[in-house]
């Protein structure tokens, strides 16, 4: 008989889960609590790593068509506007790493992977199923929704996000932590914008305490924008989306160049999120046990700062299909296969991005230092072989 796996969360690494898990041979059903599948507003880098995962998973054609190839990645001072550092990405990733760099709405990504698992009947897609809890036995994991559904199944994967039931539940580690980092999002149409704003690259301003990084999405017609401060937010913080003041952010920015300035002044619109992440993995116990595994979000929640939270929830999803292939194992020794094969690359990933974070709002001599060395040695500082190489 197929076997079953039952994912809580259909998020990008849910849905990525999902689809890899399907292509190798398992039936799939998905359990998300909101009404409708929907993604935020907003986008998302792709470093090769993860694009060659997607075009793995058939979504090259759909991808040339909705996602766009930065040629560079350009680090500036926010302050003076010098450019530091450039990093070359379209022909050169492809050549060093196999795959192109891309930049992409989330929704759009989120559409590929839904239209992808629609065309297959061993998914099975469920809304308004909200996990409450699981019980395991040595023969199967049963869920339960708050509704009171029972659902068994031979694997739950928790890919129910940063504030993970499933995690709650299985490790019992206490909420993600609040580093005390606000982001700032917003998306416009490139042609609302004056010429001199408008970008097909992706470029990092770097603060004192601040930095901003924009980037094209939508085949290059929209450029989407982020801009990290520091400080914190009253209110719901398992709640995406808070109400977002550009006043406060034009003023965090008040000492910016006037590129930078300009640009922030011309977007009417932005939203805010808190960011929290969680501290590096320290072992494949928090990523797997029993017949229970955690994905994305749920298993290393991490600061944005190298751009690859999204990413590693899809390096996930490939690595737990192709554990879940090894036939001479059984169900607990194929998760924790999975574990091993990823708590490592995602712990040195979350550290990463919280070191970047530090250089990126760097302050006085430390600030000095890093521009500097990013003038010198931009493209070897900016690249990231280990990781675009991988996993
Ligand atoms: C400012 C910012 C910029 C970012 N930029 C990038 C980037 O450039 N590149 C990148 O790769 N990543 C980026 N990320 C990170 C990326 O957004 C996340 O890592 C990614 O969305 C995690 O996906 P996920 O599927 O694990 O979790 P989520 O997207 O949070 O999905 C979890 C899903 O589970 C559902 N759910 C929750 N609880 C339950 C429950 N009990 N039962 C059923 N369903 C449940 C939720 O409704 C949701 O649909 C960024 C993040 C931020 C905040």
């Amino acid at each position: 008989m197929t076997k079953q796996v039952l994912i809580a969360g259909g998020g990008i690494g849910g849905l990525a889960a999902a689809l890899a898990c399907s292509r190798a041979g398992w039936g799939v059903r998905v359990f998300e609590r909101a009404g409708e599948f929907s993604e935020v507003g907003a986008g998302i880098q792709i470093g090769p790593n993860v694009v060659r995962v997607l075009y793995g998973l058939g979504l090259e054609a759909g991808l040339a068509r909705v996602a766009a190839f930065p040629e560079r990645l350009q680090v500036r001072n926010a302050v003076s506007g010098d450019v530091l550092g450039v990093l070359p990405l379209g022909e050169r990733s492809v050549r060093l790493y196999g795959a192109p760099y891309a930049t992409i709405h989330r929704a759009d990504l989120h559409h590929l992977l839904l239209d992808a698992l629609q065309q297959r009947s061993d998914v099975r897609l469920g809304l308004g199923c909200w996990i409450a809890s699981f019980t395991e036995t040595p023969e199967a994991v049963t869920l339960t929704t708050t509704d009171g559904l029972e659902v068994e199944g031979d694997v739950l994967v928790g890919a129910d996000g940063l504030w993970s039931r499933v995690r709650e539940l299985l490790l019992n580690d206490g909420p993600p932590r609040v580093p005390g980092h606000l982001a700032y999002r917003a998306m416009v149409p490139q042609n609302s914008l004056p010429e001199r704003l408008r970008s097909q690259q992706v470029t990092a301003w770097l603060g004192p305490k601040l930095h901003v990084v924009q980037y094209p999405v939508r085949s290059g017609a929209w450029l989407n924008v982020v801009a990290i401060v520091q400080g914190s937010v009253e209110g719901d913080l398992q709640s995406w989306d808070h109400s977002a003041n550009g006043a406060d952010l034009r003023a965090a920015l008040g000492g910016a160049c006037v590129p930078l300035r300009d640009l922030i002044a011309a977007i009417p619109d932005w939203r805010l999120w808190a960011l929290c992440d969680r501290p590096p993995m320290q072992g494949a116990w928090q990523q797997a046990r029993g017949r229970i595994a955690l994905l994305g979000d749920a298993a290393h929640p991490m600061r944005p700062y190298l751009a690859q939270g999204a990413g590693m929830a899809i390096e996930d999803a490939q690595a737990l299909a192709r554990s879940l292939t090894m036939k001479n194992l059984d169900v607990g020794e194929r998760l924790q296969r999975y574990a091993l094969n990823r708590w490592q690359r995602c712990a040195r990933v979350q550290a990463r991005a919280i070191r970047n974070g530090e250089i990126f709002h760097a302050q006085g001599v430390i600030r000095w230092g890093r521009d500097t060395a990013l003038k010198l040695l931009g493209e070897r500082l900016l690249d990231v072989p280990w990781l675009y190489a991988g996993p």
